[in-house]
């Protein structure tokens, strides 16, 4: 009999990493992939556009929790989730990240006595206010397969006395996309100038605050002046804009819908500079050979930092604008190879079988 896996996703990010995991998992003959879709990120340039450019099958499940306050959401993604634990009998469950749908993926399968994988388990922001660190923290607490990225993630895990035998160093999923998908990389259907700081923007932290948002698109305004900036606008910021009335008609920064991960690829290996709040384009900029500038004032992904390819810059507008001013002169220097050897998704697999 096939050992039966049910994998969680619900967000852009957890999308990417499931493509190219369900993809190992589906060219396993032991092993079988139950798909649960919670529902996180719902519009069809959030959501159905990956599945329709990477290959990822349609869920079995589509649970269509969304938009609620954040205990809530994971209360009832849990509860929906138990049920179909109980149907399916799965021998694991996996879970991506560190979203309201990976804790209550997480929650769902220690309920039902489930075994529970996290992939990319062990980063750490240390920064307790935001929602994504307890996510991370909560779920790791409660796996029985930690698949951390990095070495430093291990470390963080034996900083908080996990047991060492549930660690397995497996490499960055967000490298094997990269690497399986570069090759089908393409130009977005609108008008790209020949350079470009390529600009995202999505984090809580950034976007609910007014005063924090209003610097932060001040810093782009004056960027533009001097090197265009193209932003795909992630839904939770175009709200965010409309409530602090954002002059979208007059502004020099180039906005655009959200775009699939090919054309994402594209901006990425085309634009000069990345500026971004996302944990995964940091990594992205870095496979592309870029320097990205983080609008935060901490990150997940330190190793980026210590070798200078990354460098945390927050909020205030002079700091940004005359650093990404530096940066575009800089030559890019890419010494390093980080993150594995693009075959992360091929170790995760392996852990779960020899369990
Ligand atoms: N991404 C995308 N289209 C966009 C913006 C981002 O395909 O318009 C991809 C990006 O390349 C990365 C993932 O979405 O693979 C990152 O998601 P996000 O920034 O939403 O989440 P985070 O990584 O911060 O959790």
């Amino acid at each position: 009999m096939k050992m039966k896996i049910l994998s969680v996703i619900g967000a852009r990010p957890q999308f990417v990493k499931a493509a190219v995991v369900s993809a190992e998992i589906a060219r396993t003959p032991d092993l079988e992939d139950v798909l649960v879709h919670t529902g996180q990120h719902f519009d069809s340039n959030m959501s159905q556009l990956f599945f329709e450019e990477m290959g990822l099958r349609k869920p079995d499940y589509y649970l269509g929790v969304h938009s609620l306050p954040h205990e809530e959401m994971v209360q009832q993604m849990q509860e929906q989730m138990v049920e179909i634990i109980k149907t399916e009998h799965p021998d694991w469950v996996l879970v991506y990240g560190d979203t309201d749908s990976t804790l209550a993926g997480a929650r769902a399968a220690h309920a039902c006595g489930v075994k529970l994988c996290h992939v990319e388990a062990g980063l750490r922001s240390f920064n307790p206010q935001m929602q994504e660190e307890y996510n991370r923290i909560q779920t790791d607490r409660i796996s029985d397969l930690l698949c951390v990225p990095t070495e430093l993630a291990a470390e963080n895990l034996r900083n908080e006395s996990v047991d060492i035998q549930k660690v397995v160093l497996t490499g960055d999923v967000m490298k094997d996309a990269a690497r399986a998908f570069l090759p089908m990389a393409r130009k977005p259907q609108v008008e790209i100038p020949e350079k470009f700081v390529l600009c995202t923007l999505h984090r809580a932290e950034n976007t609910d605050n007014p005063d924090v948002l209003k610097e932060l698109m001040l810093s782009l305004e004056l960027i533009a002046e001097f090197v265009p900036v193209v932003l795909p606008l992630h839904p939770r910021t175009k709200n965010k804009l409309c409530e602090i009335a954002y002059p979208f008609e007059t502004s020099r920064v180039q906005f655009i819908d959200p775009v699939g991960y090919l054309e994402m690829l594209y901006l990425l290996n085309h634009g000069a500079l990345v500026l971004t709040d996302s944990g995964g384009v940091q990594k992205e900029a870095y496979f592309a050979h870029k320097y990205c500038l983080t609008l935060r004032q901490e990150t997940e992904w330190v190793e980026l930092c210590a070798r200078g390819y990354n460098h945390l810059l927050g909020h205030n507008h002079l700091d940004i604008v005359t650093t990404t001013r530096n940066f575009l002169e800089m030559p890019p220097i890419f010494a390093d190879d980080l993150y594995g050897d693009g075959h992360a998704s091929y170790q995760i697999v392996q852990a779960i079988l020899q369990r």
